[in-house]
This record gives C-alpha cells, sequence and structure tokens, in this order.
C-alpha cells in the first residue's frame, strides 16, 4: 500500500496534488511520501515486536538525508555498505550503535572510520576481512563487534543479478566453513564475535528461501554456542520483495515474514536485526516525467519522455517492470493502445517499456513512474551530461525538494582543466 493515489481525476501524493510540485520542481524527479516510508518501516517494527529487535533499513536502496531522517526519528538503525554510506548515516543522525557494516570489499580506512565513530557491528564477508579488522581493532585499542556473514547455499529464486545466497556468489563465508572460521574468530584479539549474519538476496516474492537459509542459521547457531561462542545476535539481512504490478501474485508481508523469523530462529532468545530496503522506500516513491514527443514509427509508436535510463537504471539493468500512470486519471473504459516508452540517451537500451498499453498520451503530458522509490535515485547518473536527478519528499500537505537539480554550470565547474591547457 502507498499514498499515491488519485483524487477527483489527478494524482496526488499524500495531501498535493502531484502536477503542482511537477510545476515547481520541473522534471523529472523523484517523489518520495513520508507516510509510506514510516508506515513500511513500522510494519517490519511490528511484526518483530515478538522479541528483542532492531530494523536496520538498507541505505543502498536510497540515502538521501531526509529519508534516513525520517527513518532514524522512528527507531530505525541502518545498515551501510561504505564509508559514505557510514558518514551519510551518521550525518542524519543515527548513533554508531545502530549501525551494522555490511559488504564484501570494506577498506582499512572504512573499518577504522566505523570503529572511530561507533559501530553496532560488522558483517564479516570473509577471513582475510576478519583479520584485517582484528588488526586494525587492536592498533586503536578497541575491541570490534562482529557477526559472520554466512553464505547458506539457498536458491533465493530472483533476478540472478541479485540473488546472494547460493556459493557461486561472492556473498559471505560458505556455511560448511563456519565453524574454523568462528574458532578463527575467537583466537583473534581485538574481536568481539556477537552472532550471525545473513542476507541471500533482493525482490524475493516467496518466505520459503527465507526459511530454509533461517533453520541453516538456527541450526548454526546451536553448533556454534555449543562450540562456546556467544550467539546474541542474528541478523537476518533484508530481500523481501514488493508487488511491482498491480495485477500479480503480492509477495508475502511483513507480519507473515515476522511470524516465520519467530518460527524458525525464535526459540533462540537472540536479538533479532533485519536489514530491508526495497520494501521500506520501494512503494514510497515515484518517478515523475513528462512526455516530449509521441513518434510513430513503423509498426510501433514511441512514448519520448524526459526520464532516461541516467535517472532510472532499473529496466535497462535488471529488465525491471515499473508500471506507468497518466498523471490525470484516464477515463474508465478509455482505449488503450500499446508504445515503446524510451527516453532521450543515446543507447538502445534505455527503453522502459516495450508494448505497454497506455491510456492515450501526447507531448505535454506527465506520466509517473511506480514503485520507484528503491534503487531509482542512487543509481542515477549524469550520462549524457543530464543534470542528476532531482529529489522531493512530501509529508501531508507539505513538500520539500530534499535533492536540488544542479544547473549545468554546476555540473560543468565539478571538472578541472590542468594548468597546462
Ligand atoms: C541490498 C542489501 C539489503 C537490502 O535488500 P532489499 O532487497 O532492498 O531489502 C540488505 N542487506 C544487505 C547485506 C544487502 O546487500
Amino acid at each position: 500500500m502507498d499514498h499515491f493515489i488519485y483524487r477527483g481525476g489527478q494524482l496526488w501524493a499524500e495531501d498535493v496534488p502531484v502536477a503542482e510540485i511537477a510545476e515547481q520542481v520541473g522534471t523529472p524527479f523523484y517523489l518520495y511520501s513520508t507516510a509510506t516510508l514510516v508506515r513500511h518501516f513500522r510494519l517490519f517494527d511490528e511484526a518483530l515486536a515478538w522479541g528483542p529487535h532492531l530494523v536496520c533499513y538498507a541505505m543502498k536502496a536510497a540515502s538521501n538525508q531526509a529519508i534516513l531522517k525520517t527513518l532514524a526519528e522512528e527507531g530505525a538503525g541502518m545498515d551501510v555498505v561504505s564509508g559514505g554510506e557510514y558518514a551519510r548515516a551518521r550525518a542524519a543522525g543515527v548513533p554508531g550503535e545502530r549501525i551494522v557494516f555490511s559488504g564484501v570489499g570494506k577498506t582499512e580506512g572504512e573499518i577504522r572510520a566505523a570503529l572511530d565513530g561507533g559501530i553496532r557491528q560488522f558483517n564479516v564477508e570473509s577471513e582475510p576481512e576478519m583479520r584485517a579488522i582484528s588488526r586494525i581493532a587492536t592498533a586503536l585499542g578497541v575491541e570490534a563487534p562482529i557477526a559472520l556473514r554466512v553464505n547458506p547455499d539457498v536458491d533465493a529464486k530472483t533476478h540472478a543479478k541479485i540473488a546472494t545466497g547460493k556459493s557461486e556468489n561472492k556473498f559471505g563465508i560458505p556455511i560448511a566453513k563456519a565453524r574454523a572460521a568462528y574458532a578463527e574468530a575467537a583466537s583473534l584479539p581485538g574481536l568481539k564475535v556477537v552472532g550471525i549474519d545473513v542476507h541471500i538476496g533482493s525482490q524475493l516474492t516467496q518466505l520459503e528461501p527465507f526459511e530454509q537459509a533461517y533453520r541453516k542459521v538456527a541450526e548454526l547457531t546451536e553448533v556454534l554456542r555449543a562450540d562456546g561462542h556467544e550467539i546474541t545476535r542474528l541478523d537476518l539481512g533484508g530481500g523481501l520483495g514488493i508487488p511491482y504490478t498491480r495485477s500479480n501474485e503480492a509477495p508475502p508481508l511483513p507480519t507473515d515474514y515476522g511470524a516465520m523469523v519467530q518460527r524458525t530462529v525464535g526459540h533462540l532468545g537472540c536479538e533479532i536485526e533485519i536489514e530491508p530496503g526495497r520494501l521500506i522506500v520501494g512503494n514510497a516513491g515515484i518517478l515523475v516525467s513528462r512526455a516530449i514527443y509521441v513518434k510513430e514509427g513503423e509498426g510501433r509508436n514511441f512514448l519520448i519522455l524526459d526520464a532516461a535510463m541516467n535517472d532510472l537504471l532499473r529496466p535497462a539493468m535488471y529488465e525491471a517492470h515499473h508500471d506507468i500512470v497518466p498523471l490525470i486519471e484516464a477515463a474508465p473504459g478509455v482505449e488503450m493502445a500499446p508504445f515503446d516508452v524510451v527516453g532521450p540517451v543515446c543507447e538502445s537500451g534505455d527503453t522502459f517499456a516495450k508494448g505497454r498499453d497506455l491510456p492515450p498520451v501526447k507531448a505535454g503530458d506527465l506520466v509517473a513512474f511506480r514503485s520507484a522509490g528503491a534503487y531509482g535515485a542512487v543509481m542515477a547518473s549524469e550520462y549524457n551530461s543530464r543534470p542528476l536527478v532531482p529529489e522531493v519528499l512530501v509529508r501531508a500537505d507539505q513538500f520539500s525538494v530534499i535533492r536540488a537539480r544542479p544547473t549545468f554550470d554546476e555540473m560543468i565547474n565539478r571538472d578541472t582543466i590542468p594548468a597546462w591547457l
């Protein structure tokens, strides 16, 4: 459920007509709903209310300061995957003890910065990383809290580019090697083992792969405890999918997910951490764009928008589907016609949809890409020297530009000309 709905024939974001924002901000732009963000966070928080837990928002999905602050004020922790994300989380007011640090390639500088600034735990993805953290923590005279990310070798049944829990993926330590890795962790100085971490992929539409993974984690918890390790936390990752189309089967709800977590690992008495990204922000954001031309091709019609693959990469990168809707609601029973929906970038990959049935559209009309909040703005670039797409946040009847569109001068002046030119 989200807060982008038609009222009186036009699309609203909470209590603001989207077209009004488009007039003021210009297109294209991302638009987020505070109410949807908060609602999704609370759904997870309540789904785990049966025990001690922390919902760590996976901020790589959308990392604007205003989004982070909105969630932090709700009590969210953050899952970060780079030094830049760590700095963003801290700048948004998230204390170190609510930040978990994931990622396969943490550098020495990133590890040091997190230890200096405070960290809840490192989710360690390899033995060499574990040794590096031990070395750096020892040099700093501190103890680094760690969980080892185990790779449970389960099939997440999702798009290959976002599956992370099979043994062929680069993520985590194979679960079969976990005992040995934990034994080494216990023997190293500067480390404090606090738990186990697992994350098997993104946009999962069934509970079953999670359940398989979590049962393996539960078993491993008992084994490691018998080996003498103190396992007090289980970080179960993110990955719960969202409905990208109105028509397809809805993925499980956070409530069902929370009940499954209780069923599989609830008896262990661990604090539960989860790292949802997409489900919190995906349907809390839309991308608003204006039609530049409608071009009649041979055997097909093209709808050419002012948004492009540099603004929303998901269709080109993951063959992702986004519903595209007009800001002025189509009259009931109006005849639909197929369009190839494309952007102005000089690549055939700059195609958002092929043969998409849309109500009548003409140049100048405004449209919205639904479910664009996650992995949208964060993946945007300035390819073709198109200024970085702005972001706007709505709360009830207010809206605010939370990242302004750079001017051409700002864009150009980021380059420097060497003295010899
Ligand atoms: C990407 C990622 C997440 C979030 O995944 P979603 O599908 O957006 O919920 C959580 N944890 C880790 C380690 C990730 O890499």
